[in-house]
């Protein structure tokens, strides 16, 4: 299983999938199981509807029917950190909201994981690890209850880590659907200003998000690059910081002491 599991994490993705898109969401929520079981996964409303305002904000920006996009929140203050599932569930940490300092952060964080979602990442790294008969008889239950190798890299798939190249495509394509919202495409270049920061005074905060991602230092420069080649009207936008912050200020008012 965890030669499996390193396969399938591995960078050579060919960024194509013969595994129909359709069967994305069937592939989430059998994932969504997994990390529902091993995550304490915030059952406030209030909390939750923070997160998917912003979310679906972008959704309808960008004309995205497809998929079931769900967005949760993930009650751990020690984790600065987001991720989706294939077929559209979006988990975000509370340590991340601890650190956002307005919605434009947030939705630059968001608008990544709804691309990989739409770039169908997750499919196209298990059909290279396993292989799409295998995945359509995971899905079918046509391995019955046998403890398959490849069912349990299903469904840890929310756990496994995406290739760089999956990465920088999520920046680009997430920062495109930015700039067709409100919100300040700037947003997601402050926030990884912060994550570089936390990095550099070594806070545990930020481990798992420097794992998971590249170099922070590089996606500020190419952020800042791809916001230059915009026309002026969209190198700007709304932060909505005074909305956030009255939001912060309810889900996680240990702020900012909560992801020390
Ligand atoms: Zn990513």
């Amino acid at each position: 299983v965890l030669a499996l599991a390193a396969s399938v994490g591995c960078a050579s993705a060919t960024g194509f999938t013969p595994f129909p898109q359709s069967h994305d969401v069937s592939l989430g929520r059998s994932a969504a199981k997994e990390v529902e079981r091993k995550l304490p996964v915030e059952k406030d409303p209030f909390a939750t509807a923070g997160i998917a305002r912003i979310g679906k904000e972008i959704l309808a920006a960008n004309s995205i029917h497809d998929y079931e996009f769900v967005f949760r929140v993930i009650r751990d203050d020690r984790t600065v950190n987001a991720f989706a599932l294939p077929g559209g569930k979006i988990y975000v940490y509370t340590g991340l909201i601890a650190r956002a300092g307005d919605e434009a952060e947030v939705a630059g964080v968001l608008a990544h994981e709804i691309a990989h979602v739409t770039e169908r990442h997750s499919s196209e790294r298990l059909t290279d690890g396993v292989g799409v008969s295998v995945l359509e008889s995971i899905l079918l239950g046509r391995l019955g209850s046998v403890v398959h190798p490849a069912a349990e890299a299903v469904n840890k798939v929310g756990f496994l880590a995406y290739s760089r190249h999956q990465e920088a495509e999520a920046d680009e394509v997430g920062l495109g659907y930015l700039t067709h919202t409100r919100y300040d495409p700037n947003g997601i270049v402050r926030f990884f200003r912060k994550i570089a920061a936390l990095g550099k005074s070594g806070s545990n905060a930020v481990t798992s998000f420097l794992s998971d991602h590249p170099d922070p230092e590089d996606r500020i420069k190419d952020a800042e690059a791809r916001i230059e080649e915009l026309p002026p009207s969209r190198r700007t936008g709304e932060t909505y910081e005074e909305r956030w912050l009255a939001y912060r200020e309810r889900v996680t008012p240990a702020h900012p002491k909560a992801a020390q």
